[in-house]
């Protein structure tokens, strides 16, 4: 399965590493470690991402600069990790087409298959297992830098080893990582206890506007560009709030709404029951998997939450609780 891949790797010197907006912690392991395997095998990878390593992540080794804008050089190959869709690069996600062979390593339900070479395993738990299984094909050593990144990718891309997603592979390959040396408290106080009290701020704005529907059964809840204003916060201060309304007993899904600019709202959905949130994101032209799914969504805030509703079924009859 990997064959292709080896014989590209093998036969070729430049590499570009790629991976989505609002990078977490499976994007930033996944490329990290295919970054360092790379270099163990004295080739030329370089790293770009749009947007910047979130404050949780800058513990992860990785290259000693990530590339923010993209230039016109050219590469033996374009790795395009943990990405569903091309677009998801974020702007100017043309232009790797024309910059070497596009190869997809992914996990998404979602996927669109637009590399010209696409490994997807849909039911991994994160990119870093189909990686992992590269990895071991190719014979590689685990360094350090390769391990944490591994272990971080699959840790946080499973919740923790909590979500559905949590098969045996995920366990085997976390504890193969720690057998190289990682050192799963370190990797837990960095990703989960490192936060800025200003995010604490932040969260007390958003628990004010939950609210809950369909006897508790969805929740809802927003962060505006003005109270991020008002806390000293930016969007990567939000990573995590869309779970925390999940764990509400009874709710099967939670939908985390962020605005991103003056009519434009980025969606979170987390489900933990049977209902299917990356077919309802697709709807909006987003994806991502059963459990946890995202989309945007253009307009006021209060038609995009009417249109959210409106998916879900929801009259203001069935609400419980109004913040
Ligand atoms: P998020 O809510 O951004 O943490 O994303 C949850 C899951 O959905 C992740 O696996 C994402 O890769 C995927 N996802 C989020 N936004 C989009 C989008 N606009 N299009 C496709 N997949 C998405
Ligand atoms: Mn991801
Ligand atoms: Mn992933």
């Amino acid at each position: 399965m990997f064959d292709t891949i080896r014989k590209i790797i093998s036969n070729g010197k430049r590499f570009l590493i790629t991976s989505h907006i609002d990078p977490d912690g499976d994007a930033l392991g996944s490329v990290f470690s295919l970054y360092w395997v790379l270099k163990s095998l004295g080739k030329d990878p370089r790293v770009y991402l749009k947007d910047h390593v979130p404050y949780r992540y800058v513990f992860l080794p990785g290259p000693s600069e990530v590339l923010h804008t993209l230039s016109e050089e050219t590469f033996d190959a374009v790795f395009v990790l943990d990405c569903g869709d091309l677009f998801r690069i974020g702007d100017g996600f043309e232009k790797v087409k024309n910059m070497g062979t596009v190869i997809s390593i992914d996990h998404h339900e979602t996927n669109e298959a637009f590399g010209e070479i696409n490994i997807v395993e849909r039911s991994a738990s994160s990119t870093a297992e189909v990686l992992y299984g590269l990895y071991k094909s190719m014979e590689i050593d685990f360094t350090y830098n390769i391990a944490v990144n591994v272990y971080t990718a699959v840790f946080t891309d499973t919740g923790s080893l909590r979500y559905e997603n949590a098969a045996p592979a995920a366990f085997i390959i976390c504890e193969k990582m720690v057998e190289e040396g990682v050192k799963p408290a370190y990797v837990a106080q960095m990703v989960y206890e490192s936060h800025p009290k200003e995010r604490f701020l932040l969260l007390g704005e958003v628990f004010g506007t939950l609210q809950t529907f369909d006897g508790d059964r969805i929740a809802m809840a927003h962060v505006t560009e003005e109270m991020f204003r008002e806390t000293g916060t930016t969007s990567e201060y939000t990573d995590g709030f869309s779970e925390e309304f999940r764990k509400i007993r009874g709710v099967e899904v939670s939908v985390f709404i962020r605005q991103t600019g003056a009519k434009r709202y980025k969606i979170s959905m987390r489900s933990k029951g049977t209902i299917d949130v990356a077919q309802i994101c697709s709807r909006f032209g987003g994806g991502g998997h059963k459990n946890a799914a995202g989309c945007t969504i253009n307009g006021e805030l209060i038609e995009v939450e009417e249109q959210l509703k409106k998916t879900f079924n929801l009259d203001d009859s069935l609400q419980l609780a109004a913040g």
